[in-house]
């Protein structure tokens, strides 16, 4: 869809042509707000020109600097200067069709869903569509896209935490990547089973914590206990060298670890 502003002009050949304006700001400003019904400060000033529907309402669209955009966002521009980058503006009239300034907010867009959960025009909790229509969200196995059974899922936790394995083990042992092995690992992904994962009661220590599966690798232990035996050992007066030499480890590796 195209809002930019144009006319119909009579052309030398006496045929008629729909031609693009340009217009300097003041007057680009000026024909933005001829759409508006502007009223009393206090009223809302509806957008009068071209809508386009969002979500079960209608918001007025408006051709700015080549790009549709949003009419209550030119508004607050205009009125109020730049919007924030990241950040959305907010009817506090809940009248989307609204351009007053004084009712134009700017916000986050928590804020803003907030907002419609306040005025009952979002479902969420009990109502929301995730637990009434559950068989329209499948997650595991049930997901067509899933590479993994449950059970497997259930054995990259406790190799995990058992410390058994690191995650770039686990990605090589069940054939997929390592960040989904992390997605895993932190509950973003098969989340449903985080109840059953942490009824084992198996402590979560160092979990994701970096190096940890390098420093298994390396020395055969885990990285804090590395870490206090270097550091007793650099307390005793040796060199960063002679550190390294003993655990037959690069010297940047001993520094690394001793930062701190
Ligand atoms: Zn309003």
């Amino acid at each position: 869809m195209n809002y930019r502003p144009y006319e119909v002009r009579v052309c030398s050949d006496g045929k008629r042509r729909g031609c693009f304006l340009k217009l300097t700001h003041e007057e680009r400003k000026q024909r933005f707000w001829d759409k508006i019904k502007v009223g009393d400060p206090d009223e809302c000033w509806l957008w009068l020109g071209a809508k386009q529907p969002s979500r079960g309402l209608f918001y007025g669209v408006y051709e700015w600097k080549g790009k549709g955009r949003s009419t209550h966002r030119i508004a607050y521009m205009l009125a109020k200067g730049p919007i924030p980058k990241g950040l959305v503006v907010r009817h506090l009239c809940h009248n989307s069709l609204c351009c007053n300034p004084r009712h134009l907010e700017v916000g986050t867009q928590a804020q803003n869903v907030e907002d419609a959960v306040k005025a009952g025009r979002m479902a969420s909790g009990e109502r929301s569509g995730r637990r009434k229509h559950p068989e329209a969200f499948p997650c595991g196995e049930d997901c067509k896209v899933s590479k993994l059974t449950e059970k497997q899922v259930l054995e990259i936790h406790r190799a995990y935490r058992s410390e058994e394995l690191h995650s770039g083990q686990l990605a090589e042992r069940y054939q997929i990547a390592q960040v989904h092995v992390n997605k895993i690992l932190k509950f973003e992904t098969w989340a449903h089973l985080r109840p059953t994962v942490e009824s084992w009661g198996l402590p979560l220590e160092g979990l994701h914590r970096k190096n940890l599966g390098k420093a298994r690798l390396l020395f055969g232990k885990n990285e804090q206990a590395v870490r206090r035996e270097m550091r007793i050992l650099r307390e005793k007066g040796l060199t960063f060298r002679e550190i390294a030499k003993k655990y037959q480890c690069s010297e940047s590796a001993v520094r690394t670890r001793l930062k701190d």
